[in-house]
């Protein structure tokens, strides 16, 4: 989990301790510190948190550990989650625009295009409630003005997933510069979808 945050610090994804990380562990998840720099941050220092919301270890959780509970709770098909601030995720959730069918990848959140919640404020029941929304029947969301959100089985796949969101908002905010991007019907993408029920991995 370190290894995916120190990653995505290493490659521009993410910078400075904005984002976080957590996965499933029995009743409850296990998730990273609040504020810690991933480079010093080591296993030692992860934070757990049980089925009642009370957490042991060192440091305080993130303070993004009640959206991680509530998709935990809500999400059964989700065991690992990723939240980054990536810089055209972030960018177009400052627009409040979902990613809509522009590419077919699109699908790759489980879906016909990716939303954009509504705007609340950092750590709050109100933005665990808007990325519940966001995320209905998706495996990504963005969070206004804030960043995005990755769900999947493993910490890895959720990290990968994230990437792809933040290469097609990346396209996506290219094509609006040069025009309006033509997009794919409902038809099309359902059938993209379909082919992803043989072909798209949780990787
Ligand atoms: P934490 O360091 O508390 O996880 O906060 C980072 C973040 O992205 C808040 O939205
Ligand atoms: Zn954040």
């Amino acid at each position: 989990m370190i290894g995916v945050l120190l990653d995505a610090q290493r490659t521009g994804i993410n910078r400075g301790t904005s984002g976080n990380a957590s996965y499933r562990s029995g009743d409850g998840f296990i998730i990273t510190p609040s504020a810690l720099p991933y480079e010093t941050m080591g296993p030692e220092d992860l934070v757990t948190i049980d089925a009642d919301g009370v957490s042991s270890g060192e440091y305080r959780p993130s303070s993004e550990w009640l959206f991680h509970q509530r998709i935990y709770q809500h999400r059964a098909d989700v065991d690992a989650i990723v939240h980054l601030h990536s810089p055209a995720a972030t960018a177009l959730s400052t627009l409040r625009l979902d990613i809509p069918s522009f590419h077919y990848m699109v699908a790759v959140a489980g879906g016909i295009d990716i939303r954009c919640s509504d705007y609340a404020t950092f750590g709050t029941e109100d933005l665990a409630d808007a990325a519940i929304l966001a995320l209905a029947n998706r495996r990504a969301c963005l969070l206004a003005n804030h960043g995005l959100i990755a769900c999947a089985s493993s910490v890895r796949a959720a990290y990968n997933l994230a990437i792809e969101v933040e290469s097609l908002a990346n396209q996506y905010l290219l094509a609006r510069t040069a025009g309006h991007p033509e997009l794919l019907t409902e038809a099309e993408m359902h059938d993209v979808l379909d082919r992803f029920g043989d072909y798209q991995p949780d990787r």
